[in-house]
């Protein structure tokens, strides 16, 4: 008898149609002896118009009163699909966050887990239970409020249990069937891979791709668990995100990834000396401002524009920050430029650590389509620019097309 992890996002148990079909799924699993912990997300749209609720009610919210409004959704559909397997004939009952335990960080809205209490469930196993249905996304702080993971959190439940409960694998029921070389919504010649190193994955969850959210993908590299991703709408394969092998290393680029909401802020006209970059930057770390891609232009009689890309929601907060800094007189500067239509377009893959060249064919690619860039950052796997934001789509179908990406013989053989 294994222990095996299926997590259902919300498309997945969108309704109750959608929730019978999930416990289709689960049975299989009871049915080949195996014990199960299920990890659902809220309904599909759910958490959206909790969070939108909130937003009505006032825009400097309570962080703690949020959590525990936005876990809501999830609490919903643990309890009401254990009654389904309950109605089947399978044991099964639901556990909230809290009841679990699962212990997190204060950091509501984007708490870490601290750790999952094994105990409880345990012994429900023990005593016959064959599905343990648990709401994800939500935990309880040491203060014992409910908190929450951060949006799509219920992925990083999911890995977090399949890691603690030592569990065979740790599947991804959601509404594509796997990791694509780019989003099918936007690329239609996109293909499905059938394996993708955990590195690779956490570059793509990273840059946009949500299919998985990002640090799900950490927590699994960490602790080396198998994740698989697939479609709980048509049944067919999926793909295994696990440690990379040999035949991963000869595809260059496995996936283009797109962030179409970013922001661009170039601060004009501020001294070109150390200890600048630092105050502007602490600055806007002080505001929690996830600062991404940064330029510095040549400097012209000891004065430089520093240019940088954060979440377009963080934009205001950045500028206030900046404003605040002018105020204090810790730095000064002529003005700041905001660009709000721009998007980030990504390409990744483990291969590029051994070959030349990706940059150069990215940049032509993008150059024959008129596609300016604006700016540029790189890893050892992946390859990131910001672009006008109206190009997003046209960027990422060029990327796939020219690097050919829907025919790439060695990964389609995998
Ligand atoms: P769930 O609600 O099941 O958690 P999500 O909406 O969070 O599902 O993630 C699935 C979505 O991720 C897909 O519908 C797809 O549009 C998007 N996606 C983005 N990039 C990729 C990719 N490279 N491969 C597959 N899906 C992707
Ligand atoms: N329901 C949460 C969200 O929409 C968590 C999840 O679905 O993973 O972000
Ligand atoms: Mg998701």
């Amino acid at each position: 008898m294994a222990k095996i992890v299926m997590k259902f996002g919300g498309t997945s148990v969108a309704d109750l149609e959608r929730m019978r079909i999930a416990a289709s799924y689960i049975k299989e699993e009871v049915d080949k002896g195996n014990e199960v912990i299920v990890i659902v997300s809220a309904m599909a749209g759910e958490t959206n118009k909790l969070v939108e609720t909130v937003n009505s009610v006032s825009s400097f919210f309570d962080a703690r009163e949020y959590d525990a409004v936005v876990s809501s959704g999830e609490n919903v559909t643990s309890g009401i699909l254990a009654l389904i397997l309950q109605d089947m004939d399978i044991p099964a009952r639901s556990w909230q966050g809290w009841q679990v335990p699962i212990t997190t960080s204060s950091t509501h809205s984007s708490a870490r887990i601290m750790d999952i209490c094994t105990q409880n469930v345990k012994a429900k196993f023990d005593e016959g239970l064959k599905v343990a249905v648990v709401a994800g996304f939500q935990g309880i702080s040491e203060e014992n409020r409910i908190t929450t993971l951060g949006r799509g959190g219920s992925d990083l439940t999911a890995v977090a249990f399949a890691a603690k409960f030592d569990c065979e694998r740790c599947d991804i029921f959601t509404d594509v069937d796997g990791v694509y070389t780019a989003d099918p919504r936007i690329v239609f010649k996109a293909r499905k891979l059938n394996r993708i190193s955990y590195d690779e994955m956490l570059e793509l969850a990273s840059l946009g791709a949500k299919v998985l959210q990002t640090r799900s993908v950490q927590m699994a590299m960490a602790h080396q668990v198998p994740v698989y991703v697939r479609s709980s709408f048509t049944g067919k394969p999926g793909t295994l995100v696990c440690s990379e092998d040999e035949k991963m290393e000869n595809r260059t680029i496995s996936g283009i990834a797109h962030s179409r909401d970013e922001a661009k802020i170039s601060i004009i006209s501020v001294a070109d000396r150390p200890g600048i970059a630092a105050t502007i930057f602490g600055a806007l770390s002080d505001h929690g401002i996830i600062v991404d891609m940064i330029v510095q232009n040549i400097s012209e009689s000891g004065r430089t524009d520093i240019t940088f890309s954060c979440p377009l929601e963080q934009s205001a907060l950045a500028e206030k920050a900046l404003l605040e800094a002018k105020e204090k007189n810790l730095v000064n500067f002529h003005e700041i430029l905001q660009d709000l239509e721009v998007c980030k377009i990504s390409v990744v893959g483990i291969g590029m650590r051994s070959q030349s060249g990706v940059a150069a064919k990215m940049f032509s690619i993008l150059a024959d389509e008129g596609i300016n860039i604006q700016i540029i950052s790189t890893s050892e796997i992946k390859i990131s620019v910001l672009v006008e934001r109206k190009y997003m789509e046209l960027a990422v179908q060029a990327l796939h097309d020219k690097f050919e990406l829907h025919t790439n013989r060695i990964s389609s053989e995998q």
